[in-house]
């Protein structure tokens, strides 16, 4: 029972994702779904990312949270247009939730959105939102073992960022092995090693992403 129960969950949320996908290409609009663990780092990111993009592109933010919104405040003062989700202790976003929020945006005058997930390796993994790509962020406080142990939520990732590089050498995580973990999990993912504390890093993922939004968004 709780398995047809499961199917059917995963059915419906497809098929809203496709018809997000659809009025995304529709509009010309790439989409980012963000994901990482609760202190990755996704928020800060995101603040350094949109400083850069948003000079070059039309940009809006969903931002996913349990309760507050605390992260959504944060993009508000950039002046940068943000929708809060709660999900009340649901431990991820689904697309009815990404439809619904669509209703305060317009996509007509938008080049990116970027949706920060919630906070979450697991089950994020299995919700698609009809995004253009997702990108992961892993800080090298979580160690080097989670993306063998959460090998779904990088597998179709076009981007992981290994952040807080700054504190590698406080730590026993071992680059070469997280490197090559991924690409034996996702052989044509891209891995960029950023720190926004030190600003480093940054300009190489703000180009790859300029470059992939330029390209996904050419009208076919
Ligand atoms: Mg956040
Ligand atoms: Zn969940």
């Amino acid at each position: 029972m709780e398995i047809r129960v499961m199917e059917n969950i995963f059915d419906e949320n497809d098929r809203t994702a496709d018809e997000l996908r659809a009025k995304f290409r529709e509009k010309n609009v790439f989409v980012i779904n963000l994901l990482g663990s609760p202190g990755s780092g996704k928020t800060s990111l995101l603040e350094k990312t949109l400083g850069a993009l948003s000079k070059k592109f039309s940009v809006a933010v969903i931002e996913g949270d349990l309760f507050t919104a605390r992260d959504a405040e944060r993009i508000d003062r950039l002046g940068v247009p943000v929708v809060q989700i709660n999900t009340a202790g649901g431990c991820h976003l689904d697309a009815p939730m990404i439809k619904r929020a669509l209703d305060s945006i317009d996509l007509d005058a938008l080049d990116v959105l970027i949706i920060e997930n919630v906070g979450n390796l697991v089950c994020p993994a299995s919700f698609d939102l009809g995004e253009t790509i997702r990108a992961v962020v892993l800080s090298i406080t979580e160690g080097d073992d989670k993306p063998l142990k959460y090998p779904i939520i990088f597998k179709d990732a076009a981007i992981v960022l290994l952040n807080k590089i700054d504190l590698l050498e406080h730590t026993n995580f071992d680059l070469n092995s997280a490197r090559s973990d991924l690409q034996s999990i996702n052989p044509t993912v891209e891995i960029i090693e950023t720190s926004c504390t030190k600003d480093s890093g940054l300009e190489n993922w703000n180009g790859w992403l300029e470059n992939k939004i330029l390209s996904g968004s050419e009208k076919v």
